[in-house]
């Protein structure tokens, strides 16, 4: 087993197993590996150096990761499924992510890219506090930390799509 450090077109980063680099190479090419943050099969290694699986950390053994489906079973046109690349412990903690991701949201009321500006005028007392979740930019979401107004990222699921 090996781990490489991956990187799709968009720029986001994720570490994914693979038997071998050769099987890195092959499912690659197929569109196998996606990004789990926006789906993206246009991957590639980022420029650290893979890690060998038990070769430092002995004890601890990587997450036995499912073998692709066979070509049969797959569709030729369907999309990649980034749970076959999922490992039993991965997929619990995804469970886990949506089920904190439904309770926040189930709580809590959107306000969409008012979000800064609803949370701001919570802080300062200008409307009564409630749980409330939206959007924010990068820039706007390091203004309200500097401004010591609390809050966190919504989880994001792998596959958005179940
Ligand atoms: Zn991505």
């Amino acid at each position: 087993m090996i781990q490489y450090a991956l990187v799709c077109h968009k720029g986001h980063e994720f570490e994914s197993w693979f038997q071998n680099s050769a099987a890195y190479d092959k499912q690659v090419k197929r569109g196998l590996v996606t990004c789990p943050i926006c789906n993206s099969a246009k991957v590639e290694k980022t420029i650290m150096a893979p890690r060998l699986a038990g070769a430092k950390k002995r004890g601890v053994a990587p997450a036995p990761v499912p073998a692709p489906a066979p070509e049969a079973a797959a569709p030729a046109q369907a999309a990649p499924a980034p749970v076959a690349m999922m490992s039993p412990q991965e997929r619990e903690f995804r469970t886990k992510l949506k089920e904190l991701r439904e309770h926040l949201t189930k709580n809590a009321d959107y306000v969409g890219q008012k979000f800064p500006e609803e949370a701001r005028k919570m802080h300062y007392g200008e409307i009564e506090h409630r749980s409330i979740y939206g959007e924010a930019t990068p820039d706007q979401a390091k203004e309200l930390n500097e401004e010591g107004i609390e809050f966190h990222p919504l989880p994001v699921l792998p596959d958005e799509r179940n």
